[in-house]
Parts: structure tokens; C-alpha cells; sequence
């Protein structure tokens, strides 16, 4: 809540962070803050370092060199953060591709899990924020249900909410309808303009350059684990600046 108070104070700065797969040098100096209420949108080849990017965000990767703060907690190269990592992993919520929910669990209790066990709430409490987030994204009529039992622009949408469950202070988007059908695409797009239009700080990674347009304050480049361009969408989708960002768009627009 403070830091919305303080829109001078990043949610995330990232300072000159390196990351290697082996010899594999996938991120390459990477430097990037996100201002609370900011929605950025990754863009750039498959095989670029985009998802290690987002990753390393929430200490679902280790990196190398460099710093990461996300809300004030701190992670430190090669996976020693500790407490600060249990703490931006409850603060970040992430949807990813596949979207990653407990087969065996309902729709409902896959939405109260965390919040219960995490965050200490009470049964109830826990169910009536699923409600109202189920209702929110549009299924609430599924609770009941088994993720088996769903469409993927529906189960991407139960992903959503369980992410919301938690009140993340970020949201990380990993391609959230690369796995969908093109119809169920729409549905799923239109839950996070939502949340975008609320005021979530959102980081995504997408394929999707009309909803970048729209929804984007600012639009990430990455070529070969190197931020290449960083602009407004306008400036990107119009007039890039980097030659490696207009053949990258001549090739996907
Ligand atoms: P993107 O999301 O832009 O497609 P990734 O971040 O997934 O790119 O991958 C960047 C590079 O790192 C690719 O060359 C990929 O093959 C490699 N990579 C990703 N994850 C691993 C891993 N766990 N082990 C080894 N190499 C990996
Ligand atoms: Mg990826």
C-alpha cells in the first residue's frame, strides 16, 4: 500500500543482472525498473531470454551477477536471498503458459490454497475472496468443477484468480494464451486489460502486439538476453528506433 502512496519508488529494479545457462550467456547486463501501477510488455524472439527475465523476477531462476529488489526485498546472485525470496514469492503472482493448476483440486479450492496456507487465512475468508475473484474473471458458475472439466481460456482465467488470491503487489504474465485456442484467446486478454485498468503493476510476456498496443505502458525489446530497445508502444510499433526491433516486427506483424 505504501509504495502505491510513493509512485517515485520502484516495485521492481533490476541493476546490471547476468545470467548463465552453462556457457550459455542469456542475460546480458540487464537493467529495468517498473514503477508501481506500470504494465510492461516483454517482447522479442522465441529463444530471446524473455521468460528467464521474468523468472529471475520472482527467484524462480538463480542469476549471476547484478541485483534484483522487488518491493524492497532484495535477491542476491546465485539463489541466497532467503527470507527475501519467501517474501517476493508471496508478493508476485505469476500466470504462465500452461496454466499450471492442481489437477486434483476443484476450481475453488484451487483458487484457496495459498491464501490458507500462505497467508494464514481462515477457510471462509479464503473462500468468499474466491468467489468474488471467480466472479470477477467470469466463472464463477465453474467452482465446482475440476480443471480437466474446463476450456483452456477458462482455465487460464482460474490461474488468474488464484494468482489474484493472493493481492500480489505484481503480476508476472509468461505467453498467458501462446496455449490456447485463438477463439478462447480474447476472453483471457480481456481479464487482464481489467486488471491493468485497476492498477496492477504487470509485467507480460506476449506474442500479442494489438494488446500490447493497447495496454502497454511501456514495450521491452529483448534480442539474444539483451534489452535492445525499451519504448512507449507508439514508438516501438511505429517508429522503433533500433533496427533489430523493426526486423524482429517486420517478421511477427
Ligand atoms: P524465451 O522465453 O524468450 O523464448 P527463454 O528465457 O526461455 O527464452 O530461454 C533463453 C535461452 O535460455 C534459450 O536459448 C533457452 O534454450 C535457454 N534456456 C532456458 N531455460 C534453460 C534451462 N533450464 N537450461 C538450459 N538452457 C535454458
Ligand atoms: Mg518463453
Amino acid at each position: 500500500m505504501t509504495q502505491k502512496e510513493n509512485p517515485t519508488t520502484a516495485i521492481v529494479r533490476m541493476e546490471k543482472v547476468n545470467k548463465h545457462f552453462g556457457k550459455l550467456h542469456v542475460l546480458k547486463d540487464i537493467d529495468l525498473e517498473v514503477m508501481p501501477g506500470e504494465v510492461v510488455v516483454v517482447i522479442g524472439a522465441s529463444g530471446s531470454g524473455k521468460s528467464t527475465l521474468i523468472r529471475c523476477i520472482n527467484g524462480l531462476e538463480e542469476f549471476q551477477s547484478g541485483h534484483i529488489e522487488v518491493d524492497g526485498n532484495e535477491l542476491t546472485p546465485h539463489g541466497k536471498s532467503g527470507r527475501a525470496l519467501q517474501k517476493i514469492r508471496t508478493e508476485v503472482g505469476m500466470v504462465f503458459q500452461q496454466f499450471n493448476l492442481f489437477p486434483h483440486l476443484s476450481v475453488r479450492d484451487n483458487v484457496t490454497l495459498a491464501p490458507m496456507k500462505v497467508r494464514g487465512w481462515s477457510q471462509e475468508d479464503a473462500m468468499e475472496t474466491a468467489e468474488r475473484l471467480l466472479e470477477r474473471v467470469g466463472i464463477s458458475d465453474q467452482a465446482d468443477k475440476y480443471p480437466a472439466q474446463l476450456s483452456g481460456g477458462q482455465q487460464q482465467r482460474v490461474a488468474l484468480a488464484r494468482a489474484l488470491a493472493m493481492e500480489p503487489r505484481l503480476m508476472l504474465f509468461d505467453e498467458p494464451t501462446s496455449a490456447l485456442d485463438p477463439e478462447m484467446i480474447g476472453e483471457v486478454l480481456d481479464a487482464m486489460r481489467e486488471l491493468a485498468r485497476e492498477g496492477m503493476t504487470m509485467i507480460i510476456v506476449t506474442h500479442e502486439m494489438g494488446f500490447a498496443r493497447e495496454v502497454a505502458d511501456r514495450v521491452i525489446y529483448v534480442h539474444q538476453g539483451e534489452i535492445a530497445e525499451e519504448a512507449p508502444p507508439e514508438t516501438i510499433f511505429d517508429s522503433p528506433n533500433d533496427e533489430r526491433t523493426r526486423s524482429f516486427l517486420s517478421r511477427v506483424l
